[in-house]
Order: structure tokens, then sequence, then C-alpha cells
């Protein structure tokens, strides 16, 4: 089986092609042109929205050209569904209804979120683990029972990704700044105690960024490492306790904050001290991208012809423990 998934749910505009052979998967190629707003400002859905349109048949031909296939060899197309911002998933929406009628190719619409932990287990070999999912619009904590993904914990505010994200605009990077507060943190090994916020399996980073952004004027490198330390040894202390009561021996780590080293160094701490194993999502692979949609689309397929063009829906705000998983 050979699949195209489309990703377009915010700031990442991407195809890839997937070859599926039985539980097999091998990413013939993953395209993205990402949309990135004016220092210090965040994403503008219809700037993004715009970004997406003007990119989508660049993004494709391209990805066609690197698999070395044409649309005709193509068994499906998959595309991110939801969540996301409306205006960025009309267009992924848009493009895979349109190859899917004109070239009869099966259609399925994906959650973006499941699609993040699908190409996490491939690509790590990770079989039932618990799940952090880290991203911009995502902080939760999973397992997977009865045929969904069950919610052990997650932020009451902002996610991880938008504390880095608002934190960094503050500082003057362009969105997505994850990248820039590693770096500066790694210059930097002075703490500040800062607003540390667990309640239960949850946890709370809207008080953590107030409070670091008035440390800023001291030392921009020093607030960084603080950020990082306060809000990573948050999640670690609710990892281990989703650790002690799953009792999952596999921990993975999926979405874009996955990249970070210090994050990842910390949490296989903890999986140290539980027996557990640590998996992270390649780099290149734990942020948005096509391979998550194209590869869950292809799982889809294994119980299911397709949906009619009439139920390929978009949805702004998709649990991802609504979804039934029958693959
Ligand atoms: P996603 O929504 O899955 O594409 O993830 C995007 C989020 O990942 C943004 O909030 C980024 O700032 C964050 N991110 C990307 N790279 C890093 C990194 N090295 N460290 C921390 N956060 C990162
Ligand atoms: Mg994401």
């Amino acid at each position: 089986m050979i699949g195209l998934g489309i990703e377009s749910t915010a700031h990442t505009f991407s195809c890839a092609v997937i070859e599926k052979k039985g539980k097999k998967g091998k990413i013939l190629s993953d395209v993205r042109k990402i949309y990135r707003p004016p220092e210090g400002e965040g994403i503008h859905p219809r700037e993004a929205s715009r970004h997406h349109i003007e990119n989508s048949s660049i993004v494709l031909s391209d990805c066609l050209r690197e698999a070395k296939i044409t649309i005709k060899d193509l068994d499906l197309v998959s595309y991110a569904a939801g969540p996301g911002l409306g205006p960025c998933l009309r267009v992924g929406a848009v493009v895979a209804r349109s190859l899917a009628s004109y070239y009869k190719i099966p259609i399925y619409p994906v959650n973006h979120a499941i699609g993040h932990i699908e190409l996490g287990k491939l690509l790590t070999g990770a079989k039932n683990p618990l799940v952090l999912l880290v991203s911009g619009g995502h902080t939760m904590l999973l397992a997977f029972l009865n045929k969904q993904w069950r919610v052990f914990g997650e932020t009451l505010d902002i996610t991880l990704g938008q504390l880095l994200d608002q934190f960094g605009r503050s500082m003057g990077f362009a969105s997505p700044c994850g990248k820039n507060i590693e770096e500066l943190a790694q210059k930097s090994s002075k703490y500040f105690t800062l607003p540390y916020s667990v309640k239960g399996n949850d946890v709370s980073f809207s008080g953590l960024l107030s409070s670091t952004k008035s440390i800023i004027k001291k030392n921009k490198a020093d607030a960084c490492f603080s950020l990082q330390e306060t809000a990573f040894a948050m999640i670690s202390e609710a990892v281990e306790r989703a650790l002690s009561f799953t009792r999952k021996k596999e921990l993975l780590i999926v979405g874009g904050v996955a990249a970070n080293k210090r994050l990842s160094e910390m949490l296989k701490d903890v999986c140290k001290r539980h027996n557990s194993k640590f998996f992270v999502a390649p780099q290149r692979f734990a942020g948005d991208c096509g391979s998550q949609i194209c590869w869950t689309g292809l799982l889809e397929s294994q119980v299911k012809s397709g949906v009619s063009l009439e139920e390929t829906f978009v949805t702004q705000s998709w649990r991802l423990d609504t979804v039934k998983i029958n693959y």
C-alpha cells in the first residue's frame, strides 16, 4: 500500500508518502514548508493558511518526485482533520478532497494527535507505551486501553509548547522558539526559583510563564535555564506518577518539544528509576509532519475503506481520547 498524508493543522504544511508492507512502513518522502510569523508574534491563522495555500502545490509535487511516484500510484490519501486552526485545516482538507475526487482515491480524515503517537511508535518500535505528547497544541500523558487512548494527565492551561513559544516571543524570537530557548539555556546553570505547579497528574504553566518573564531582565540565559528546569521537572513528576500508576514498562515522547535534549535527559532518569524503557521520536519526525498523517491513514485502511466526500470534515477541537481505534 502506498499512502499520501497531508498535514496543515497549524504552522506546517507537509506532504509525505509512505509505503506500507505488513506492519512495516517505509517513508519514501516527507516535504514541509513552515510558516514563520514576524518576530515576537504568534501564528496568525489567516496568514498561516495563506502560506499553506501558496505552498501546497510545490510541497505536493516535490513530495511525489522525491518518492519517485505519481498520483496514480497512490492507494489512499489522508489528511489531518483536527485538532488545529480552522483556516489551516481547510487547506489540507481541500487538497486531499480534490485529489480523492478527481483521481478516485480512498480518503481518510486523521486525528493529528493520534498521528504523532502512531508515527512515534512506528519509528521507535515502542509497543505498549505510556505516551507523553508535548507539542504546540498538546501536553498530555496517555495510555491505550480498550481501543482508545486514555488521558492520565494534561495541562490545565497552556501547553508546554505554548509556554516556550510565548516566553520566546517575549524575548523577541519568532515562533516556534523552543530550539532558541534550548540553545540559550545551555549557556547557563544558574537557577532562579520559579512557580512549580503539579496538581495530581495535571500541570499548570501560566504562573510559570509570567514569573519567568519577570526575570528576563536579570539574564536571558538564566531565565531560559530556570524555565526549562522547572517546566521539565513538573512534567517528570507527572510522568513518574503515571508510570507508577499504569505500571507501563515503556515511555514514548512525541510532539515538537520531544526534540529537546534536556527533557529527554530528565525523563531517561525517571525511566531508570521505574525500570521502563525510554523512547523518543527522532528529531526530524517529532514535530508536525505529513508522515504522521500518512501512517495513521495507512493503519486505518486495515479496517476501513475510506470515507465518503461528505464525511471529510475538519474539526478545530477534536480530542484524541474520543477516537475509537479498531486497527
Ligand atoms: P508541533 O506542534 O508538534 O509541531 O511542535 C511545535 C512545538 O515544539 C513548538 O512549541 C516548538 O517551540 C517546540 N519545539 C521545537 N523544537 C524544540 C526544542 N528543541 N526544544 C523545545 N521545544 C521545541
Ligand atoms: Mg502537533
